[in-house]
């Protein structure tokens, strides 16, 4: 088997053969029958000047149409065919890199841009497609052509054919120059062309900071500044490319000029036909541009393989979450973490130091600590979003790593700090992808206080929600999420800070909802899920069976509310300012 990180080209040749080879086969014949026509003209100008019988010249034109349809359906057939190659090569590798992307783990995404990501998808694969596909087959015909035409020229006159192509070798090199020269401003043009509309994209996603603090001249100006470098660019392409077209048709001319000096008096004289002159004529044209294009595809090349090689490094990224384990997983019993420590690529200290606490099926752990203290990171541990190095979290004692992801993500629905939805429907944000009957939409949107909001909108859970639809608020985005977690009815729930946009009311009031859902009073759930909530407000962790106090990484303490007040130096403080807090609204109101 070929590999697509080691042979590119070969694997998609091996690939796709058939379409390649259709597409190459129909231009191999289209470069032979070009061939004809001038041999078919030259013939009729010279059977016009020796005044033959018109039915010799009839049949010779006839001739000429017969060619002209045959390469007209060749022509056909190599572009549809080489076409849809390269077509199907950008497909594959588009979906190639985005099959990796969706293996790796957020610490790869910490470090890469989007914009990066982006470009790589659309511009890379783009390039790496101009290169298998015009790019080889400008070569392929180029080649071709500088085989097929000079020994067709010779056997007109080797005098002509030596005299009118010594200069030939020049193009290439003058061409390889030129290419060179459009390929660097090409660049330039692409790269200003990102930063206006990465400058654009950052003025629209900001428009609230830039109006609020007047930054709209400032804004504007660096607008201008970039568009004014971006419209420099694009004259300078077109300089170069004006420069080009001209110069390549000077060397038709040029070859013709010689062609003149030296066939002319050859002809007067009666030594060569002047429908010989004429298909030598045509000839030289048709040698500029194979002589030209051999700077064009190397061009192509070059390009694409430069692109292939950012392709590789995303294809060649270790995966740091393989998904090897084959354990089954039939019943969750017990959720372990043991001696848990975690220090973030390039971090400089560790977020989290010798964590462990032990859950049965059907607990709820709260967890609480100060800003930064390691919540989230303790979460993302367990929701295998990370490595673990140090320490391990054991589900029915045996190692995460053991159970395949999919298997993990059956086990734990996870809501993250930051609530997320795609531009589609309300229902489908919350059903995602899992077929959900309208009436189990429905009422997990009213276990999460949200379905009287949905239901005020005009198109209800069908709304849109995104660029073309909807916006939601900060605390119906959280809401949201919620159900969607929910919704999966998985063993595992973990909430991490998800109704921090929500007033304090409704967060009693969805957690009391959920309390009793998990006691099996609901319609959907028989089966108490074990729970893990993140949370800043104290108050609202009241019912849950233990809170694990977390201090800069470290368990400080565990256990139920009122024991925590006694035992934790953290938790106590955290509890007199919130109260205090409180007290200070309540004096206000
Ligand atoms: P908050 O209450 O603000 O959500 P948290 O308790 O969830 O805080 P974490 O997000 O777990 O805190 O962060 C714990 C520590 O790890 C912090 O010092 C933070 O700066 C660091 N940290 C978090 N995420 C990363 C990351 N992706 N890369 C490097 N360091 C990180
Ligand atoms: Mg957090």
């Amino acid at each position: 088997m070929v590999s697509l990180k080691k042979h590119p080209y070969r694997y998609y040749f091996k690939k796709y053969k058939k379409t390649a080879a259709l597409g190459l086969t129909a231009l191999a014949f289209t470069d032979a029958l070009e061939m004809i026509p001038p041999l078919l003209i030259g013939r009729a100008i010279d059977q016009m000047a020796s005044g033959a019988p018109w039915s010799q010249v009839v049949n010779t034109v006839f001739i000429i149409f017969a060619v002209a349809t045959a390469l007209a359906t060749t022509r056909y057939f190599w572009r549809i065919h080489w076409g849809r190659f390269h077509h199907y090569v950008a497909e594959d590798m588009r979906n190639h890199i985005f099959n990796k992307l969706t293996l790796l783990g957020p610490s790869y995404y910490q470090r890469k841009p989007v914009g990066e990501l982006m470009s790589l998808i659309s511009n890379d694969v783009n390039s790496f497609r101009m290169a298998i596909g015009p790019g080889v087959l400008i070569l392929g015909d180029a080649l071709l052509g500088l085989l097929i035409i000079p020994p067709i020229m010779y056997s007109i006159s080797p005098e002509w054919t030596w005299k009118t192509l010594i200069l030939m070798p020049l193009i290439p090199l003058f061409s390889a120059k030129i290419i060179r020269l459009i390929h660097t401003n090409y660049r330039r043009q692409q790269d200003q062309f990102s930063e206006v509309s990465g400058c654009a994209q950052e003025i629209v996603s900001g428009v609230r900071e830039i109006k609020s603090y007047g930054q709209e001249s400032t804004m504007t100006s660096r607008f201008n500044f970039l568009s004014r470098r971006y419209e420099w660019a694009c004259n300078q392409v077109a300089k170069v490319d004006s420069f080009w077209t001209p110069m390549m048709e000077f060397g038709v001319t040029a070859g013709g000029f010689i062609l003149l000096l030296v066939g002319a008096p050859q002809v007067i004289q009666g030594a060569v036909t002047i429908g010989a002159f004429f298909a030598f004529y045509q000839y030289i044209n048709k040698m500029i541009w194979p002589a030209s294009a051999i700077g064009v595809g190397v061009s192509f090349f070059q390009q694409g393989n430069a692109s292939f090689k950012r392709i590789l490094e995303v294809l060649d990224e270790p995966i740091d979450i393989p998904d090897t384990g084959e354990s089954a997983l039939p019943h969750f019993e017990s959720l372990q973490v043991k001696n848990l420590s975690f220090t973030y690529p390039d971090a400089g200290k560790a977020s989290l130091w010798d964590v462990s606490f032990t859950l049965k099926a059907g607990d709820t752990l709260g967890i609480v600590g100060r800003t930064g203290s390691g919540k989230s990171t303790l979460v993302d541990l367990i929701n295998r979003l990370y490595p673990i190095r140090e320490g391990s979290i054991l589900i029915n004692d045996k190692p995460i790593e053991s159970y395949s992801l999919t298997e993990l993500r059956n086990l734990i629905s996870y809501v993250p700090q930051e609530a997320f939805l795609f531009s589609e429907k309300v229902s489908e944000n919350i059903a995602l992808g899992l077929g959900s009957s309208t009436d189990e939409v429905a009422h997990y949107s009213h276990i999460v206080n949200l379905d009287k909001e949905i239901l005020a909108m005009p198109e209800g859970y069908s709304a849109l929600i995104g660029e073309r639809g909807v916006n939601l608020s900060g605390g119906q985005k959280q809401r949201l999420t919620i159900a969607r977690a929910l919704i999966r009815k998985t063993p595992i729930v973990i909430l991490d800070d998800s109704l921090s946009a929500v007033d304090t009311d409704t967060e009693s009031h969805i957690l009391e909802r959920l309390q009793s859902q998990a006691k099996g009073d609901g319609n959907f759930d028989s089966q108490r899920p074990t729970t893990l909530i993140v949370s800043h407000r104290l108050a609202c962790l009241k019912w849950a069976d233990r809170i694990l106090v977390l201090d800069a990484g470290r368990v400080e303490a565990v256990g139920t509310y009122s024991d925590l007040l006694k035992t934790s130096k953290t938790f106590k403080q955290l509890h007199q300012l919130q109260n205090q807090e409180i007290n200070r609204a309540e004096a206000h109101a």
